[in-house]
């Protein structure tokens, strides 16, 4: 596939595998995607599986990502993970705020952008999720929603900064629904935010940032969801699971 940013499919296992599950699925990945190239691969497996994941992945195209991080470097912030902690086990991206923390964590924009400046801090790079519930969409304030979630989570970040962080826009009924969105709703949204970064940065910023789509990818909707001009990868619950389905959605992107 012939695109203007490179694709980064990222999973995220969520409170999902083992240690010795994990590793049991990474060498899945390996041998599925030893000749991957064209796609950056990311794996974000629970805090408890980084340091084997991130020394099984140090011989290959995967990189390591966590799924949080504290927006403070050291001291007394019981059950945090500090950024230097993560990369001890070669972590080189950061999920934040996934709708899922939001929700369960309440975590707020402002929050979100602490953290973002302390992942930028590290010289790691944010995976910034946000994204509108169906009661929100329903109510046609998707864009309202976005922008809100977009100026806030990304307040603070230069230009720099921004182009070196991936969004990532995750209808909130799409996740773990089997719902996707349609290729022109996740076009439709993921134009929106770039015009959002052209406001907030510049057109040449704007054309660097990479949008990933989350929300229900399968290998078979993959291809069509990233043959959008503006959808630049995938963020993957579910189907990053189990090393099959995660390679051919990757592969099935090329
Ligand atoms: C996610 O939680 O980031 C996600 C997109 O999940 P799923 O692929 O299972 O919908």
């Amino acid at each position: 596939m012939n695109k203007e940013r490179k694709l980064i499919v990222a999973g995220n296992w969520k409170m999902n595998k083992t240690v010795a599950e994990a590793l049991d699925l990474v060498r899945g990945l390996k041998l599925e995607l030893a000749n991957v190239k064209e796609v950056d691969v990311v794996v974000c497996p629970p805090f408890t599986a980084l340091e084997a994941v991130g020394k099984a992945v140090l011989d290959s195209n995967i990189r390591l990502g966590a799924q949080n991080m504290s927006e403070h470097n050291v001291g007394a912030h019981t059950g945090e993970i500090a950024a230097v902690m993560l990369k001890e086990f070669s972590v080189r991206y950061v999920i934040l705020g996934h709708s899922e923390r939001r929700q369960d964590q309440k975590e707020a924009d402002a929050l979100i952008a602490r953290k973002a400046a302390a992942v930028h801090g590290a010289a790691l790079k944010p995976i910034i999720c946000v994204g509108e519930t169906l009661a929100e969409r329903q109510a046609g304030e998707m864009q309202k929603v976005l922008e809100t979630q977009v100026r806030g989570s990304l307040a603070g970040l230069t230009g720099e900064q921004m182009e070196e962080s991936i969004i990532a826009y995750e209808p909130v009924w799409a996740i773990g629904t089997g719902q996707t969105a349609t290729t022109a709703q996740a076009q439709e949204a993921h134009a929106f935010i770039r015009g959002l970064l052209v406001k907030m940065f510049n057109e040449t910023v704007a054309r660097r940032v990479r949008i990933q789509y989350g929300g229900s990818v399968k290998p078979s909707n993959a291809r069509e969801l990233m043959s959008q001009p503006d959808v630049d990868g995938a963020l993957v619950g579910g189907a990053s699971l189990e090393a099959r389905s995660f390679a051919d959605i990757i592969k099935n992107s090329i």
